[in-house]
């Protein structure tokens, strides 16, 4: 075992791994982006029923695992030789092998951005446990990002065990912020939402900040440490605001439409991860 690792030494063996390693992820991310939500919705179906007294209908097997990955158009079930990251999108010239419908970039794009967060991770931290946390950390945010982009939902199932696992890692040798910095950082980022959503609710009478962006920046916090929000949360905002004008004036954006602001805290969660100098620039 030891000289199977010492290989893990060798830089490139280490980033090689890690970009493997993230195209794998990525493979399983876009499955979690397009299936939780809708697992998500059958639950609040079936518990709507169950309260109004009705039995919740039987309905195949759905979840991460089954069914098998198919074309959401022909229905055929992919092969392996389908499923190989990236690498199946271009040899199919980004059709289905059965009924050439179109497949969609965004599956090859989350592939490649995981791959290149993990590089990034295990760059930044080098070989070790450390560098296999920030790629869980990386992935999830990536993974929170796209479904909130989709569906303008924050799941508690990736939000609250994120929490946790940036507390639990501060205990471990492993961790790289102080416990006091990590849960001072969980506290004030949920606290920092929860003022700005409730102000904006009292002035304007409209809900402008979900709960599922109070716990995202409260599991951000436990990750980076409370120093780290002030510029994540400035950052957030500014490419928020860029980005919310930016699709108004091309059209694609309502007057009224919400802009999600889950992928904007994200991306700054992720900045915050490989340049914390940066996001500290106030201290
Ligand atoms: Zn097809």
């Amino acid at each position: 075992m030891e000289s199977y690792l010492a290989i893990l030494q060798i830089p490139a063996v280490w980033l090689c791994t890690a970009a493997v390693l993230g195209l794998l992820t990525g493979s399983f991310l876009n499955v979690v982006v397009a299936r939780l939500p809708v697992m998500m919705e059958r639950e609040w179906h079936d518990d709507c029923t169950i309260l109004q007294g009705g039995d919740p209908p039987e309905r195949a097997t759905f979840n991460l695992a089954v069914p098998r990955s198919h074309c959401p158009h022909c229905g055929e079930v992919l092969q392996a030789r389908d499923l190989v990251p990236v690498l199946s999108w271009l040899w199919l010239r980004a059709r289905c092998r059965h009924c050439q419908a179109a497949i969609a970039w965004r599956y090859p794009a989350l592939e490649l951005a995981t791959a290149g967060l993990f590089v990034a991770c295990a760059s930044t931290f080098g070989v070790g446990v450390a560098a296999i946390a920030a790629m869980g950390y990386s992935a999830a945010l990536l993974t929170l990002a796209a479904i909130d982009l989709d569906t303008m939902l924050l799941p508690d199932s990736l939000t609250q065990p994120l929490l946790w696992a940036g507390l639990v890692l501060t205990l471990t040798p492993w961790g790289w912020i102080s416990v006091t910095d990590a849960v001072a950082g969980a506290a004030a980022g949920y606290a920092a939402l929860w003022v700005v959503g409730t102000a904006f609710r009292l002035a304007t009478g409209k809900e402008g900040m979900g709960q599922g962006d109070m716990k995202l920046l409260a599991a951000m916090g436990a990750w980076l440490g409370w120093q780290n929000l002030p510029g994540v949360v400035l950052a957030a905002s500014l490419v928020g605001v860029a980005g919310g004008l930016g699709m108004r004036l091309a059209g694609r954006l309502a007057k009224d439409e919400p802009l999600p602001f889950g992928p904007c805290l994200a991306g700054a969660g992720l900045a915050a991860l490989f340049w914390s100098d940066m996001m500290q620039w106030w201290r």
